[in-house]
């Protein structure tokens, strides 16, 4: 499957970057909770995640929240997740930015990661700004408090809202450094994630798409598999470990 140019890129010290986006989630059943598909009630996901609804009524986004964690909770991580936490096995140098806010990456084993649009199995103080897990399905209580009586947010980052700028400077630093750079299941359209495999590319790395469909990301890439993650992945982290044990017996 893999041309000899990417695969004499593999070798145990391969700094591999992947980057996820929610079509690998679409694959275990996670609504991507945008346009048609977001709609809940009468609400439109663009209506619901920002602050300004949050400050406005913060007890309708918590349901909205609440709704969502339970669809998320039933969902579980697919082969292309598995596969992906089988590359950290694989490469110590190995790093994940992932788009997805359903901690589904971790559900599958992965520790090594970026949630740069933050993970909703996480709740931050609005007052203190602390981050803690609320694993809860569904909240005792809506909207949730913090210890010290403020409201707790979700530990998203909402339209309008700008991204966690050290995870935004660990990410450019990651691709900026990468061999190879594996993008997954993303339409390529949302900055700035949508910026990085130019980055990549810029600086010399191999560039691998893996998506149904023909994104922006493609004229960039130097390989696009065409599939779902869930069939490519485990084909493609096989082959890797083959051309890593030719090496290394
Ligand atoms: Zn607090």
């Amino acid at each position: 499957m893999l041309p000899e140019s990417l695969r004499e890129r593999i070798r145990p010290e391969t700094k591999l970057v992947v980057i996820t986006g929610a079509g690998i989630s679409a694959e275990s059943g996670v609504p991507t909770f945008r346009g048609e598909d977001g709609l809940w009630r009468r609400f439109r996901a663009e209506e619901l995640a920002t602050s300004w609804a949050f400050q406005r009524d913060p007890k309708l986004v918590w349901e909205w929240y609440d709704w969502r964690r339970g669809i998320i909770s039933r969902a579980k991580p697919n082969p292309g997740h598995l596969a992906i936490a089988e590359l950290e096995r694989l490469l110590p140098n190995f790093y994940l930015i992932t788009q997805n806010v359903d901690g589904l990456h971790r559900r599958a084993g992965n520790r090594k990661l970026v949630e740069i649009h933050g993970n909703l199995w996480f709740v931050r103080c609005t007052r203190e700004g602390t981050v803690t897990e609320n694993y809860e399905v569904p909240l005792k209580e809506i909207p949730p408090r913090c210890r010290c009586g403020a409201l707790l947010r979700p530990h998203v980052v909402w339209f309008g809202e700008s991204l966690d700028p050290d995870d935004l400077r660990r990410s450019l630093e990651l691709v900026r450094n990468c061999d190879l750079l594996l993008v997954v299941g993303t339409s390529g359209v949302v900055q700035p994630v949508a910026s990085f495999p130019w980055e990549a590319k810029e600086r010399g790395a191999f560039v691998l798409e893996v998506n149904p469909q023909s994104t922006p990301i493609s004229s960039v890439a130097d390989l696009s598999l065409r599939g779902k993650a869930g069939e490519v992945l485990p084909k493609l982290v096989e082959e890797i470990r083959e051309v890593l044990l030719r090496r290394h017996p």
